[in-house]
């Protein structure tokens, strides 16, 4: 899996940190998927490898502007950015028909493709086809948000070629029939089932990204199961104390300990308010106070991500940054 982030700050986009999206793509696949659609992410796709064309699946966590102010437009480029027949399905909160359909309407715009959206009030599974399946999870915020759980489907066992040389099969027909898992017979009479030749399915990695939220322990249970959590982790403990309103968004040390109670591999936190400079500003904020604070709560894998970083996660759920 190959994800990059399109815009991780919170709110509000700084010089270097666009509003909230995520493209989320799978080895050997031409089509992807995107996370929330912040204003000006078809601006950063035009940074990206993804293409806008290929997006076949849009998923929205919730309906607050820094996350969907960008559908519209997103929506009306694709038509002219080869993307012009191939459907693409939105998925959200409810609301999230009503918020396209008046944009394009009131814009007298319009979409040359099918357009499928699917709304939701209920977490619960959101769709399931072979490749993977993705559930969403209630989130805690101050209008309805959710977490959307990709899971992928098991891939076949690896075909084992030297127990298959090993028991005499030419190369040729044969051999591939018996790959694909069919039972073939021998010259000699000698029947051979292609699942003896493979080995055990190989489990498909699981990624769950949320939206916003101040509670992540209510993704515990899912998280026992994730190879890659991603969160927002918008505040550090001292700011949020020190807040003269209530925030409903996370500090890096909620998500860190919900990820820790989870025995979780790899977490990478994103939604980073803009009061956080990558060099300390002049109120002494800077990112590290928010890595240092997950830090003391979590020994796994840690980032915290920047605009269009790229991360690939393998099929053994090692998380690397890989641009
Ligand atoms: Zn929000």
């Amino acid at each position: 899996m190959k994800l990059q982030f399109l815009g991780t700050s919170a709110g509000t986009p700084t010089r270097l940190r666009n509003v909230t999206a995520l493209a989320l793509g799978f080895e050997g696949r031409g089509d992807w998927y995107l996370f929330d659609c912040g204003e000006a992410t078809q601006h950063q796709l035009q940074k990206s490898a993804f293409s806008l064309g290929r997006l076949s699946k849009i998923f929205i966590t919730h309906l607050h502007g820094d996350h969907i102010f960008g559908l519209p437009g997103l929506l009306t480029s694709r038509s002219m950015a080869g993307g012009a027949t191939k459907p693409i399905h939105v998925y959200g909160p409810k609301g999230i028909r009503e918020f396209i359909e008046t944009s394009l309407r009131l814009s007298a715009s319009h979409v040359t493709y099918p357009l499928d959206i699917t709304e939701f009030t209920k977490p619960g599974e959101v769709y399931t086809d072979a490749r993977d399946t993705v559930e969403t999870v209630r989130l805690s915020h101050d209008i309805p948000s959710f977490a959307y759980v990709v899971r992928e489907a098991a891939l076949p066992g690896r075909f084992d070629m030297a127990k298959a040389k090993a028991a005499g099969v030419p190369s040729g027909p044969l051999l591939g029939r018996l790959h694909k898992g069919e039972t073939v017979t021998m010259d000699d009479g000698t029947e051979l089932k292609g699942g003896e030749f493979s080995g055990p399915p190989r489990p498909g990695r699981t990624v769950i990204i949320g939206g916003d939220n101040d509670d992540p322990a209510l993704l515990g249970d899912a998280l026992t199961t994730a190879d890659l959590f991603i969160h927002e982790a918008t505040l550090t403990e001292p700011v949020k104390a020190g807040l003269s309103f209530q925030s409903r968004h996370s500090t890096a040390a909620d998500v860190a300990k919900a990820a820790s109670a989870a025995d979780l591999g790899n977490l990478i936190l994103t939604h980073i308010s803009p009061r956080y400079g990558f060099d300390p500003t002049e109120r002494g904020l800077s990112v590290a106070d928010l890595e240092n604070e997950a830090r003391a709560h979590f020994d796994g894998t840690l980032h915290l991500a920047r605009d269009l970083d790229i991360y690939t996660l393998s099929r053994d759920g090692v998380l690397v940054k890989t641009g």
